[in-house]
């Protein structure tokens, strides 16, 4: 399958790369170095990654625009299905390639390179770059070593395997990647964000059963000067809670109209739980987006069904 990706790559001048909406480090860490390295292959293509823009990230390189792709190659990166995708028309593609790490939704594209027990779309490219004569370089090797840091928080969830650690060892040695320098841009923030935080952790609500969460209203992120993206940007922190199996936030985005909806499980699959308010994503890192506050509790609800039969079934229930 990488051939045939590589073949369509080499065929076509113009190629766009595409990724889902509020996009997170491997969505850009992937599209932008996959920009990178087939730059350095093919010197003469037009190659374009683009998607909604955000400071955050700038530091994986500039977004592109392009208005009228004319006979170009898309490649659709770490999004399962048609409505995630940031931007991009798909009729005005003559191909489409997609490589995906989600569970599968739906079929878009010529090639569907979908490997759900990747630990990252930025592994996909760099199994891609490592099996095709697609060219590799400190730069496009940062990037992809970024990306697998943070989707797999820092190699400590399950979807780092040992292989994951030995590409990332070549990729260190080979490359000498300075770790602690790359991972500066990739977990500094402002402190506004940490005292919310702290704010979360202090009023963080939790169930019988072990789901924590917490509404955050436009109020609240005014008053600690964030944007909507902020509390998502922190959820994966959460996951060090004696009494919490499951944790999830609500955040009103006004900007939107919704209210982004984020959670994460040490336990429970909860993907398909969120699949019933129009949301998706991993087995254990999903999220979604929901129109009213009166969603809320049945979503809790739901979940904390969920660690309840997670605990009985795995022994660990909880004597009060
Ligand atoms: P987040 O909490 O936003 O980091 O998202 C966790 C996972 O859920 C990622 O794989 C997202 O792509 C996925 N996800 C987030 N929002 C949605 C949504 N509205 N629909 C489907 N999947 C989502």
């Amino acid at each position: 399958m990488f051939n045939d990706i590589y073949n369509l790559i080499k065929e076509f001048s113009t190629i766009v790369i595409a990724r889902h909406v509020g996009p997170d480090p491997d969505a850009m860490a992937s599209t932008m170095a996959l920009k990178d390295s087939i730059l350095l292959t093919f010197k003469e293509k037009k190659v374009y990654s683009v998607g909604s823009g955000s400071n955050r990230f700038i530091y994986f390189g500039r977004l592109d625009k392009i208005e009228n792709p004319e006979d170009a190659l898309l490649i659709v990166l770490d999004t399962p299905d048609i409505r995630r995708i940031d931007g991009i028309n798909l009729a005005d593609y003559k191909k489409i390639i997609k490589i995906d790490h989600h569970p599968f939704v739906e079929t878009f594209a010529d090639i569907e390179c979908i490997n759900d027990k990747a630990s990252s779309a930025s592994e996909l490219v760099l199994d891609l770059i490592n099996e095709t004569p697609l060219l590799m370089n400190k730069e496009v090797a940062s990037k992809l070593y970024l990306g697998i840091a943070s989707d797999t928080n820092r190699f400590m969830f399950n979807n780092s395997t040992g292989n994951t650690f030995k590409k990332v060892a070549d990729l260190i040695e080979k490359y000498n990647l300075e770790i602690d320098k790359l991972y500066v841009p990739l977990y500094l923030r402002p402190i506004n964000e940490v005292r919310l935080e702290g704010y979360i952790g202090l009023n963080l609500n939790v169930t019988e059963n072990g789901v924590g969460y917490i509404k955050l209203t436009k109020d609240l992120l005014d008053k600690y000067n964030v944007d909507a993206a902020a509390p998502g940007n922190m959820v994966n922190n959460f996951n060090y809670i004696n009494e919490v199996l499951v944790w999830i936030f609500f955040t009103e985005d006004v900007k939107n109209e919704n209210i982004r909806v984020s959670a994460r499980s040490r336990g429970p699959v909860i993907n398909t739980a969120l699949a019933k308010y129009n949301g998706g994503g991993h087995k254990y890192a999903s999220g979604a987006r929901i129109k009213t506050m009166e969603e809320i509790d049945p979503i809790i609800e739901d979940l904390d069904y969920l660690c309840k039969k997670y605990k009985e079934e795995s022994g660990d229930i909880v004597e009060n």
